[in-house]
């Protein structure tokens, strides 16, 4: 069996892997690295399957460019399918409205449409003389580790949650030969998830007993549902704006993907939601306003952003990794952020909260001995090697992009 990594190996983004044995070749992610314009992995060859591990776009974002150019079948879960259908569509319109050319247009969309196979967890898909078996990650609702039984067994994470969230349930080990697992962060350990959720629900109560409007920037796809279901823990005045809206409803369509479909069926009944612009103008008379984008570039959080920047009372609480080049990075950084390409002050607090989707350093080394593989490759990170140091005993293989490795 030989691997090589088109993308997404030493650096955390534009994740694709293909997996040769025989005359098979196998896809495993296809992704692109969410800059301004974004970044691709290299060019794919022809592929006899794709395997997709979720809709995140550092995951899927490339995935019509393969099926606008070959027939190939695309195995994903069904909630997968749907929330990354909705992401494609939206970089398509994101693409047009900054003014860079997509590598795929809707007919390539439509086509992997097409070409998508959906298939449940616990179930197995035949490729030549391999069988894949789908097992779940615990990333975010859907998220798949692919279980690959050829000449030996090899599991591939995509991207990996171990603890178990209000949002969904976290990965079990799944013994194997070969384990790629994602390293987002090696070396680095989250803080413990409920004392998060007590310092956000406090702060919370500070921002608003001093008059102010807690603005929460969040990711569409996952860490707005695992917001909503924090937030419902305390008794505010919520507000719910953005994409986030529509992936809660696939959820709630997909309910055995999520730990407790009562529970964040609660959550949203507990939260009002911005249609028009009227709304966003009373959501600005409520305590807490959940929206897009997570990292400050585009979306309604902008416009609230403008409104609450110069006022000392309010915060924007953010709630995930800032990556470099964003506005949210820039925020953290400079106290300043871009909007509609003026550099502007905020002078309002503003703090950040873990609420990571992806296992810490110890969470990793856990799972890793609970699989127990005879060698490890060490995949989506940019300090593999403070991981590899953990793992010592172990053949570890940290893979270059465009290089192919004889497992
Ligand atoms: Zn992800």
């Amino acid at each position: 069996m030989d691997i090589q990594f088109l993308g997404g190996a030493s650096e955390v983004g534009r994740l694709g892997m293909l997996l040769r044995q025989g005359p098979e070749t196998l896809l495993f992610d296809y992704g692109v690295l969410p800059k301004d314009p974004p970044q691709y992995p290299l060019k794919a060859p022809p592929v006899d399957i794709v395997f997709v591990s979720h809709a995140h776009l550092d995951h899927s974002g490339m995935v019509p460019w393969i099926c606008g150019r070959q027939d190939a079948n695309v195995i994903l879960t069904p909630v997968t399918s749907n929330v990354a259908d909705l992401l494609l569509e939206d970089s398509l319109k994101i693409a047009d409205m900054e003014g860079y050319e997509s590598p795929f247009d809707d007919a390539d969309i439509q086509a992997t449409r097409r070409n998508s196979r959906t298939v449940d967890f616990g179930e197995t898909v035949d490729v030549g003389s391999m069988e894949v078996t789908l097992h779940s990650a615990g990333h975010i609702p859907g998220a798949t580790m692919f279980e690959v039984n050829g000449n030996q067994t090899t599991l591939f994470t995509g991207d990996l949650h171990t603890l178990t969230t209000d949002l969904v349930r976290g990965a079990k080990p799944v013994p194997c030969d070969t384990l790629v697992v994602e390293s987002t962060y090696a070396g680095r350990n989250h803080p413990d998830r409920l004392k998060t959720q007590y310092e956000f629900l406090r702060k919370i109560e500070e921002v608003n007993r001093r008059g102010g409007l807690a603005l929460v920037p969040a990711f569409a796809v996952g860490r707005t549902q695992d917001i909503l279901l924090t937030l419902a823990k305390g008794k505010f005045d919520v507000w719910l704006d953005g994409m986030g809206k529509t992936v809660n409803g696939i959820y709630l369509h997909n309910p055995e993907y999520i730990r407790s479909a009562k529970d964040l069926k609660h959550a949203m009944g507990r939260v009002r939601v911005v249609h028009t612009a009227h709304g966003a103008r009373q959501a600005m008379q409520g305590e807490v306003i959940v929206t897009t984008s997570g990292m400050l570039d585009g979306g309604p959080v902008i416009r609230y952003i403008e409104e609450i920047r110069e006022d000392p009372r309010s915060a924007i609480l953010l709630t995930g990794y800032q990556v470099e080049g964003t506005n949210g990075r820039r925020l953290v950084e400079e106290g300043v952020v871009d909007i509609h390409g003026v550099d502007v002050k905020i002078q309002c607090e503003w703090q950040k909260f873990d609420f990571s989707s992806h296992a810490g350093h110890n969470d990793l080394v856990r799972f890793i001995e609970g699989c127990d593989p005879q060698r490890v490759v060490l995949m989506h990170g940019d300090n593999r090697e403070l991981l590899a140091e953990a793992l010592e005993g172990r053949e570890v293989l940290m893979p270059v992009e465009g290089q192919w490795y004889s497992l």
